[in-house]
């Protein structure tokens, strides 16, 4: 069949391919667990669902104007003024479809062909699947080996005259990293003097431990969001744990916005009203519920950091904040894929292959989940990968067999 060049090139999402993959063994009957997907296990805030099934029942669902509800811009613009320290006019803000589609329509909005876009590694899998189908060029930054922070240098020596953005997200997905404050202040003060957007995934900056705080790029600009180059991306997936209302938002200068909403007009519309209010009753209601989820998750990552420390030949950059952890585990092999498909087979744990994430020889850990996903998740990897283990383990009633890939 003949069909686009440019989409047929869209690679698959591999942590929905392994979600999928996950599910189908499941509904086998296999104690499948899964380390693989970003999603918190907690219910919906009560708030939120007041508020949706407010609306719902009023009988009045109808469209939004494209860039979203007045009453839940209201709600992002105090979030913004709260959490950012600038005041935004509605003008400022697009809500869409997910941070996902904040994140396509910015690209989209903002590239030509050919444009180029930095992208720091590791990096979510999105990113640069989104900057080919908006014709541009993702550039690569790595860090030094044995850290997820990247060098100033080597982001600076990354710029060309065809660089029109770079994507800054941290606390970062997939090495739970949190990028320090004077790296954000140079990137801040660089895009700046050349003209290059900074947008700011900023999705899981609620989703820190310990004392680590991830400081808003706004910190280091006396500029207006009018002026300034940077565009911050949010939204409810991770903040509330709301990943499936599909709710995010942009917040950028008014040129942008204008051609983003016109963009979101013309593919979907708006968002359902029904996310919307949904959204907006979260961002209203108690902020407890983002302190409780954030607890929750930084127990669960003591709890991976404690069984990890046991486990002889891996190597870990504390993770200080999302959910996730990024080992090493090019003691066992270099072949990412590889091992995470050994994994499933062998151990039946999801892991995702730290190839997809620019960084080989590493697999993604999730610990959104159970604090026993993450126990048992981890012990099964531990039996697995570990030549001292023993033979043979019982997963549920199945007699698991070891043997090197
Ligand atoms: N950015 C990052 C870094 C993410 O991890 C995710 C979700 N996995 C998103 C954006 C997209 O979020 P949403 O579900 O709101 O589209």
């Amino acid at each position: 069949m003949k069909l686009s060049k440019l989409a047929s090139e869209i690679a698959e999402s591999p942590t929905f391919a392994l979600n999928e993959e996950a599910r189908l063994l499941r509904e086998r009957g296999e104690a499948v667990i899964n380390l693989g997907i970003g999603e918190p296990k907690n219910k919906t805030p009560i708030s939120a669902i007041l508020a949706s099934a407010a609306k719902l029942t009023s009988g009045e669902v109808k469209y939004t104007p494209p860039d979203g509800l007045p009453s839940m811009k209201k709600a992002v613009i105090r979030y913004t003024e709260e959490n950012y320290d600038r005041l935004v006019a509605p003008e400022n803000v697009n809500i869409t479809n997910g941070a996902k589609q904040s994140l396509f329509n910015i690209l989209y909005s903002l590239l030509n062909p050919q444009d180029e876009v930095i992208v720091i590694a590791p990096y979510w899998v999105s990113y640069n699947e989104m900057i080919k189908m908006c014709v541009g060029i993702p550039v690569i930054v790595t860090p030094e080996d044995g850290t997820f922070t990247p060098r100033f240098e080597d982001i600076e020596r990354a710029v060309t005259s065809s660089t029109r953005a770079i994507i800054v997200n941290s606390p970062n997905n997939p090495s739970g990293a949190i990028y320090p404050p004077e790296l954000i202040e140079k990137i801040v003060e660089m895009c700046e003097k050349k003209g290059i957007f900074m947008i700011c995934d900023d999705i899981y900056h609620k989703l820190t431990f310990d004392r680590n705080v991830a400081v808003p790029a706004y910190h280091f600009t006396k500029k207006d969001v009018e002026n300034s180059h940077i565009i911050a991306v949010n939204g409810v997936a991770k903040l509330y744990g709301m990943t499936g209302f599909r709710i995010g938002w942009v917040i950028a200068p008014r040129d942008l916005s204008r051609v983003m909403s016109n963009v979101l007009a013309q593919t979907t519309s708006c968002v359902s009203p029904i996310a919307q209010a949904a959204a907006e009753g979260a961002l209203n209601g108690l902020q407890s519920v983002v302190e409780s989820l954030r607890l929750q998750i930084q127990n669960n990552r003591d709890v991976l950091l404690q069984e990890m420390r046991t486990f002889n030949g891996i190597r870990l950059v504390e993770p200080a904040g999302t959910f996730y952890a990024l080992p090493d585990i090019r003691a066992f092999s270099n072949n990412s894929v590889e091992v995470s498909k050994f994994l499933l087979k062998k151990a039946m744990v999801v892991t995702v292959p730290g190839k997809e994430f620019g960084m080989e020889g590493h697999i993604r850990i999730s610990f959104a989940g159970s604090v026993n996903d993450v126990t048992e998740g981890i012990a099964r990897i531990k039996w697995a990968l570990d030549p001292t283990s023993p033979n043979e383990i019982y997963i549920g009633d199945k007699k698991m067999i070891r043997d090197w890939m």
